[in-house]
């Protein structure tokens, strides 16, 4: 009972806190009503699987568009979709409205070098990914080892090909990478007080001076990617947190160090009450190019984020030897292009193959990487692992991995099974069980629904039965689908 009165007094000291920044009292009332009602549920296509580029004809008119992600939608309530198979192969990911916004200023491109600085769990990475078209080079760091797992598993899950996962502080990746990316994004650790309608945990630890303590380590970060950024390139700093303290304060943090070598670029067009005069008059005007997503306006979580350049005329010191000096490892492909190749005789089509990556096989694994990949696996001493695995050797036998059935199982079209919906829900359990048609496959096809490849299976009994090979981690007794196929 205390610790509820306890948490009350926190809420109370917060709402009264941000309210601050809202000067007409109806938009602030609004806006404390909005704060303690759950959100509505949205997701993201993962457009980097051709059946997410054309399942759009088929969601609901109640799923509303996300003005500013031309992938997202809202779903009409909150319900949970963790379950839905869509979500196992990494045809959605689970969002909310409001941190789409930093991807889409990001604008990265096919073939750009880009920086995630802090990317766990990695739903912004897997959009920029798509963005790129799994082409370029996405290094996507994190500093924690606890969450550094479900970096690497929503990488995996989602078929990201131009990834370098590293595992260090930000500050201390600076020191490999001097004028390097042309794209960083700077998702800040923060306070979490946008967060308020999804979670309200970190209230906990919420506090003004605590809000400061965390901008500290934001202007850390932000340095250290200017540092990282090329001149002439694009960095986008947002946060889930809406106070004034862990956003425009920090970007004034940046501008202190590097004057007008910080060019502020205006924001997207979008609905945003304007601060109030004394707390503007307090900022330094380009400080005030951000935009901040309100939950009650736009009824989604809070945040904010701001979008800026690095000066060109400015002649930037080289300080130390770098990623830009370590020579491209050369790579041996051959071994990989030969498991390939049997690959592709099993499943009697040919693999796309992603343009400027190489491939490598080592450790029994075949991986489609960046070109950069082995270079900075032997120069980054926190590098945890790059590319996507395309497939595994088992004994003599060479098998096609899960991400690449994902991705590219509509290539695989001459061995593949429809699967009705009792069939697709016995596949998630995993086990063996009989087909209500008997197939004239034999050894192992693609699954699929509804347009989807959802994973291999083997085909036993003469054509009567099937063993799914879906990963262990996608089995479930409560998997449903999130859209209506017929
Ligand atoms: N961008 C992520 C996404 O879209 O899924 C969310 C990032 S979350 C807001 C911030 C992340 O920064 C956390 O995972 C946290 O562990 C990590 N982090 C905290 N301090 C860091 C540091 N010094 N360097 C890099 N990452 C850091």
């Amino acid at each position: 009972m205390q610790r509820e009165l306890k948490f009350d007094s926190k809420l109370k000291n917060l709402l009264e806190h941000l309210g601050t920044l809202i000067p007409d009292n109806q938009h602030r009332e609004s806006f404390f009503d909005y704060c303690l009602i759950p959100q509505p549920t949205s997701f993201r296509l993962n457009n980097l699987l051709s059946r997410s580029r054309n399942v759009k004809s088929i969601i609901p008119e109640t799923f509303l568009s996300v003005p500013w992600c031309e992938e997202g939608f809202v779903l009409p309530d909150s319900r949970k979709i963790g379950h839905s198979f869509e979500h196992a192969i990494g045809g959605i990911y689970i969002q909310a409205k409001a941190p789409m916004l930093a991807v889409n200023m990001l604008n990265p491109k096919p073939g750009d070098r880009v920086l995630d600085l802090c990317a766990a769990p990695g739903g912004k990475s897997i959009q920029i990914a798509a963005r790129m078209k799994n082409q370029g080079l996405l290094v996507t760091n994190e500093s924690s080892s606890k969450r550094i797992s479900s970096l690497v598993g929503n990488i995996e899950r989602c078929s990201i090909a131009n990834s370098v996962i590293t595992q260090t502080k930000g500050t201390v990746l600076a020191r490999y990478f001097h004028n390097y990316f042309d794209c960083i994004l700077v998702d800040a650790p923060c306070s979490g007080d946008g967060i308020l309608r999804k979670d309200k945990n970190f209230l906990r630890y919420w506090s003004p001076e605590n809000s400061k303590r965390q901008a500290q380590v934001q202007i850390g970060l932000i340095r250290a990617a200017f540092h990282m950024l090329r001149p002439g390139g694009t960095l986008v700093y947002s946060t889930c947190s809406l106070s004034i303290e862990e956003n425009e304060h920090v970007i004034m943090g940046l501008i202190g160090r590097y004057g007008n070598n910080v060019i502020l670029r205006n924001s997207p067009n979008i609905e945003c009450p304007t601060l109030p005069d004394h707390i503007t008059n307090s900022l330094h005007i380009d400080a005030l190019k951000g935009v901040r997503i309100w939950p009650h306006i736009h009824d989604t979580e809070g945040a904010f984020i701001t979008q800026l350049s690095k000066s060109t005329l400015t002649e930037w010191p080289k300080i130390e030897s770098d990623a830009n000096d370590w020579p491209n490892t050369t790579v041996d492909d051959m071994p990989a292009r030969r498991a390939i190749e049997i690959i592709e005789k099993l499943w009697e089509r040919d693999l796309p193959r992603i343009p400027g990556q190489t491939l490598t096989f080592s450790g029994k694994q075949i991986v489609t990487q960046p070109k950069e990949s082995e270079s900075f696996k032997e120069n980054l001493p926190f590098f945890v692992r790059g590319g996507m695995r395309v497939g595994h050797q088992y004994k003599q036998f060479y098998h096609l991995s899960q991400p690449a059935v994902s991705l590219w199982g509509e290539n695989l079209d001459n061995k593949h099974i429809n699967l009705t919906w009792p069939e697709v829900q016995q596949l998630f359990l995993g086990l063996p069980f009989k087909l209500s048609n008997i197939t004239k496959h034999r050894g192992e096809i693609i699954c699929r629904f509804g347009g989807w490849s959802l994973c291999k299976a083997m085909v036993e009994s003469e054509g009567r039965k099937l063993n799914p090979m879906l990963p262990k981690v996608h089995h479930s007794e409560a998997v449903h689908s999130l859209f209506n196929y017929k």
